[in-house]
């Protein structure tokens, strides 16, 4: 770093011990990365990818052979019957929305068995304070088992839930999202589909699986998820779709979401691709190695970050089912000076100073660091902060570990000299 980059001997120093600390787990990323990027071959091969595919449709968009193409590798890659991937899914928030709206009717009652979930849901939900056309206002029910003290999920509590009450839905956020418990790995969300289905067979478990795609060699799906969905702008995107979202299960289900995402009746059938069909298979072909690259980038921050001192989850030894880190740094000041070091590390806005703003969505103020080719892309080296206790900032992506670890020491530099 020292031929681009002015770092101070002893930041350095840093560094290369971090590097060293970690190379058992570059070593088992890799071994990942190799695993997920051959069965995306495998899948492109499969399904016969042709230069027609990468073509374009516009305005109805029937029969857009490389959309329908896509769809079938991103059943296949998630271990799933059928899949939707689109441009047009807005966010993560809006994908998740159509299939809660998809599955979901009045009457219905969902349970969230991993506590409360991501700040964006809660608005869709409608549970904290009314939100027209949340699906509290259409009359569907939300129940909810916190996670235990260790931050595993109560499996005896969700047993007894499923004993009395028939659920429509049960819901598994993977991520931890803005909040310290840990990830849930594939391992556990086995445990909680076998609960489930030990108990009754009917409800449909849906995951939340943002941050999680290929960070395991097994996906939700493979476990006994039915549905899963995630932003196409995190990992499955890799770091080249623009926009978008996708969601993959059951047939029948995302049949349910095609309807609610289109129209009933319509459904998949249209969806103009508008020439994004090239980037879209660019992205989703990148995502495994991407992802790659941003975990080795999160194991780095957490072996830097332990060295000086500061509470880091997860640690760089444990076992990861996404590509979060964060890292307890105790004030506002430390939190400012960590998001302005990833910015000046960024490869577009490198010059831009971040504030803390009032976010849509989020009840505190945010101060988030991105200079991303894709705007708000966060498979790109990216760092957000509400500025409440316990100031912990939540770090994520990096398209080539090589280039992100120079974000990563400026923002422990930064730290270092305050
Ligand atoms: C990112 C994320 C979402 C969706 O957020 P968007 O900002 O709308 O893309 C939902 N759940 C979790 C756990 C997430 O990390």
């Amino acid at each position: 770093m020292q031929n681009f980059f002015n770092l101070s001997a002893q930041t350095q120093a840093a560094a290369d011990t971090a590097l060293e600390t970690c190379a058992p787990q570059f070593a088992n990323i890799a071994a990942i990365t190799r695993y997920n990027q051959q069965k995306m071959l495998r899948a492109f091969i499969d399904h016969g990818v042709s230069e027609a595919c990468l073509g374009s449709t516009t305005g109805y968009g029937y029969g857009d052979r490389g959309r329908e193409t896509l769809e079938k590798i991103c059943a296949d890659v998630f271990g799933a019957q059928d899949s939707l991937i689109r441009h047009n899914f807005t966010c993560g928030t809006h994908t998740l929305t159509v299939a809660l709206f998809g599955i979901l009717r009045p009457g219905d009652t969902m349970l969230c068995v991993t506590g409360r979930p991501y700040d964006t849901l809660i608005g869709v939900l409608g549970i904290d304070h009314p939100v027209d056309g949340s699906l509290c206002s259409f009359g569907i029910n939300y129940e909810q088992v916190d996670l235990l003290p260790n931050g595993n999920a109560d499996l005896n509590e969700i047993k007894r839930r499923l004993q009395n009450k028939s659920y429509k839905m049960v819901y598994i956020q993977r991520s931890r999202g803005y909040s310290l418990r840990p990830t849930l790995t594939i391992e556990k969300i086995e445990a909680i589909c076998k609960t489930v289905r030990a108990v009754d067979a009917k409800p449909v478990i849906m995951v939340d699986n943002c941050y999680g795609e290929f960070t395991e060699k097994k996906e939700p799906c493979a476990v006994g998820a039915d549905l899963i969905a995630g932003s196409l702008i995190k990992n499955p995107g890799g770091a080249i779709a623009p926009s978008g979202g996708y969601i993959a299960g059951r047939a029948d289900l995302v049949e349910k979401c095609a309807y609610r995402l289109t129209a009933p009746g319509v459904g998949r059938e249209v969806g103009a691709t508008l020439g994004l069909n090239r980037e879209m298979f660019m992205g989703f072909y990148n995502a495994p190695h991407v992802t790659g690259e941003a975990l080795k980038t999160a194991v780095f921050a957490a072996a830097l970050f332990a060295q000086m001192g500061f509470a880091v989850t997860p640690r760089f030894d444990e076992a990861r089912g996404d590509i979060i880190q964060s890292v307890c740094l105790e004030n506002s000041a430390r939190l400012i000076a960590f998001c302005k070091g990833i910015q000046a590390g960024a490869p577009v806005d490198a010059f831009v100073t971040p504030e803390p703003w009032d976010m849509p969505g989020y009840d505190s103020k945010v101060i988030m660091a991105a200079g991303a080719f894709t705007g708000g892309s966060s498979i790109e080296l990216s760092a957000d902060a509400p500025l409440r206790a316990p100031y912990a900032v939540w770090m994520q992506g990096g398209m080539h570990f090589d280039s992100a670890m120079v974000g990563v020491c400026l923002a422990a530099e930064n730290i270092a000299s305050l």
